[in-house]
């Protein structure tokens, strides 16, 4: 067998690879962040797998990261003893991309090179960054349990081929050596890579050398430039606010400060500690078809990097948490079984709730600004907590923010206990409106009367809005009604009122009721309507006419329930109708109520043209 070969890239990887030297030239400096984080992964791996097996370790305990430099021949080298590569692993790792995120991530580039560069730490094609500022790449590894015959030489100037060759190599670990570009002279300097490794990599575990002097050679006397500790072993008060931001853009896939951060340790019998962060912004993929693939919480056990474990440690609804969770008691070769089922991580998983829950309480007290920021970002996320979280649905619920129609246009921005603390003497519940668009939601005919009488309503216009109004039938004691649904009068003289105009008009309605056929379930008088001549009126456990139309055009199969036509005899439309003789004009308008109080709900029209050609008809009549 041949020991040299070359081979192609998967075409996805030539495409990425085109993309990411393309997009990223503007922040091309991340390519050395992405190199070392890459080390220091392989730096912890090693450390796990030396758990079970010591001896890998053995002769070179000390695990480390080297940067070094060749101003002659012009290139930059990062060098670790970690884990290595075999061949295998080296075609699997960087001949492909085996992540099923790849073509998420092809699809995903924006253009815009700010957000694409968040990307790439985000989909693991880091790697790549290399050839931003490289034309040729070189990568000699050797797994840490193989022999020294078995070496791996990887090279490729990134146009579609590389190169793989079986080499010798004394050391364990990784060598990439990267034959930098002819403008890219300003990374071959000291200053230039110390102040970058400060700059992205200051909080990365392990230490990372550089040479002293500016030749940059190895095997010349070297210093360690960054921190290299466990920055969260380290006390709060020691901790400044520019250390816990870095920290959190070290931990990958994100280069924006985060908008809060708890620190916390708890002592006693099962001591752990907890680093938690609220990203500024949603990854693009948050409410995407992904929402079991958490990631960004890391687990240590007693500083040793165990694995990504935020599917573990984390509930769905707040799988925006980034950040570290080190854990003194539990054993090293802890696997994801195990942690399904121990104690102490469901005592740790509960902390790590009240501690987000406690800084999300805390923001939207003291820094309202910046909760709107989070809220917008991450708000229809933390609605899932109401249906998924019983037992902490009354604090999910406090953080809600709605329109309204007290509020300022469509922002989303009254709480409940703004709601409540408005509600006018004598008013027992909390009302509220889903729609379709915050237009659909604030122009409901429904919400005539309420208006009339000067009742707030909350205005819902989430997807999700009517999945978790399932779970939230009260807050503090007060019930949340939905406008569209139920009986309205609201007490003993509107219920008057209305029988007597029931009473009024029940040769009209039974005229609409035998217009109408089967189409409806029953016509009847509205409490609601003011302006309006006609509403659609739900049953409680009816769905929302919008969401069962967007259900339907999903391809789910929705029951067809008949709706229930409410009128407003007092409008204009009704009198006529009471007025006109002739039964197919009658018919026309009886069917125009039905379909109008259908539209406005954001229903399915059965027939559009014949709605379009009945309402010409009267126009024109
Ligand atoms: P990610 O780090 O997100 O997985 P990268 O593109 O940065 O994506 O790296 C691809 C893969 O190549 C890594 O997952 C790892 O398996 C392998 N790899 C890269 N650099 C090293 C290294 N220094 N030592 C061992 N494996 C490495
Ligand atoms: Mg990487």
């Amino acid at each position: 067998m041949s020991t040299t070969e070359t081979r192609k890239f998967e075409a996805e990887v030539a495409q990425v690879l085109h993309l990411v030297t393309h997009s990223l030239y503007s922040h091309k400096e991340i390519f050395l962040r992405e190199l070392i984080s890459n080390a220091s992964d392989a730096c912890d791996k090693l450390r796990f797998e030396a758990i079970a097996k010591p001896e890998l370790l053995s002769g070179d305990a000390e695990l480390h990261i080297d940067v070094s430099w060749d101003p002659e021949a012009r290139t930059i080298s990062v060098s670790d003893n970690g884990i290595g590569m075999s061949r295998d692993e080296v075609i699997a790792n960087i001949g492909t991309i085996a992540s099923s995120g790849t073509r998420r991530f092809l699809e995903a580039m924006s253009g815009d090179q700010q957000a694409d560069a968040r990307l790439i730490g985000q989909f693991g094609v880091g790697f790549y960054a290399a050839f931003v500022v490289a034309d040729k790449v070189t990568v000699l590894t050797r797994r840490a349990d193989a022999p020294t015959a078995e070496a791996v030489k990887w090279e490729s100037d990134g146009k579609g081929e590389y190169l793989l060759e079986q080499i010798e190599r004394e050391a364990r670990g990784t060598t990439v050596v990267l034959h930098m570009k002819a403008d890219e002279d300003e990374f071959l300097k000291n200053w230039q890579l110390r102040s970058l490794i400060r700059k992205y990599s200051e909080h990365v575990a392990f230490p990372i050398r550089l040479p002293k002097d500016d030749d940059g050679k190895p095997g010349d006397e070297v210093e360690t430039i960054n921190a290299a500790s466990a920055m969260w072993t380290r006390a709060k008060s020691e901790i400044s606010d520019e250390e816990y931001q870095d920290f959190y853009k070290g931990l990958g896939s994100d280069f924006n400060n985060p908008l809060a951060w708890a620190h916390n340790r708890v002592e006693g019998s099962q001591a752990f500690t907890t680093l938690l962060y609220i990203p500024a912004q949603a990854p693009f993929d948050l409410m995407g078809a992904n929402r079991d693939e958490r990631k960004g919480l890391k687990l240590y056990i007693k500083r040793v990097f165990i694995m990504d474990a935020a599917q573990e440690l984390l509930p769905p609804y707040l799988r925006f948490v980034r950040g570290v969770v080190d854990a003194d008691d539990l054993p090293l070769n802890v696997s994801r079984e195990i942690l399904q089922q121990n104690r102490q991580v469901d005592r740790i998983r509960a902390s790590i709730v009240k501690r987000v829950l406690d800084l999300l309480e805390k923001m939207a007290r003291d820094e309202p600004e910046k909760f709107a920021t989070f809220y917008s970002a991450f708000g229809n996320v933390l609605k899932e907590g109401i249906v998924e979280d019983p037992s902490n649905r009354e604090r999910i619920a406090k953080l809600l923010r709605f329109a309204s129609t007290a509020g300022e246009g469509a922002k989303q921005n009254v709480s409940l206990d703004d709601y409540i603390g408005r509600m006018k003497a004598g008013q027992e519940d909390i009302w509220l409106i889903t729609g379709e668009t915050y237009a659909a939601a604030a122009g409901s005919p429904q919400l005539e009367a309420l208006k009339a009488k000067g009742i707030e309503v909350l205005l819902l216009f989430d997807r999700i809005d009517e999945w978790m109004l399932g779970s939230l039938s009260e807050y503090e004691g007060k019930k949340l009604r939905n406008a569209a649904k139920g009986e309205l009068p609201l007490d003993e003289a509107d219920k008057k009122k209305q029988e007597e105009a029931s009473e009024a008009a029940k040769p009209l309605l039974e005229r609409i009721r035998t217009l109408l056929g089967d189409r409806v379930a029953d016509v009847r008088v509205s409490a609601r309507l003011v302006d309006s001549p006609s509403c659609l009126a739900l049953a409680d456990f009816d769905m929302a006419p919008h969401l069962a139309r967007l259900l339907r055009e999903a391809g789910h199969d929705m029951p067809e329930s008949k709706p229930t036509l409410e009128i407003n005899p007092q409008h204009a439309l009704l009198k006529r109708l009471e007025g006109v003789s002739d039964e197919a004009q009658a018919a026309d308008l009886a069917v125009l109520l039905l379909e109008q109080a259908e539209v406005a709900a954001g229903a399915t029209l059965d027939d559009p043209a014949a709605f379009v050609q009945r309402m010409n008809r009267l126009l024109a009549g």
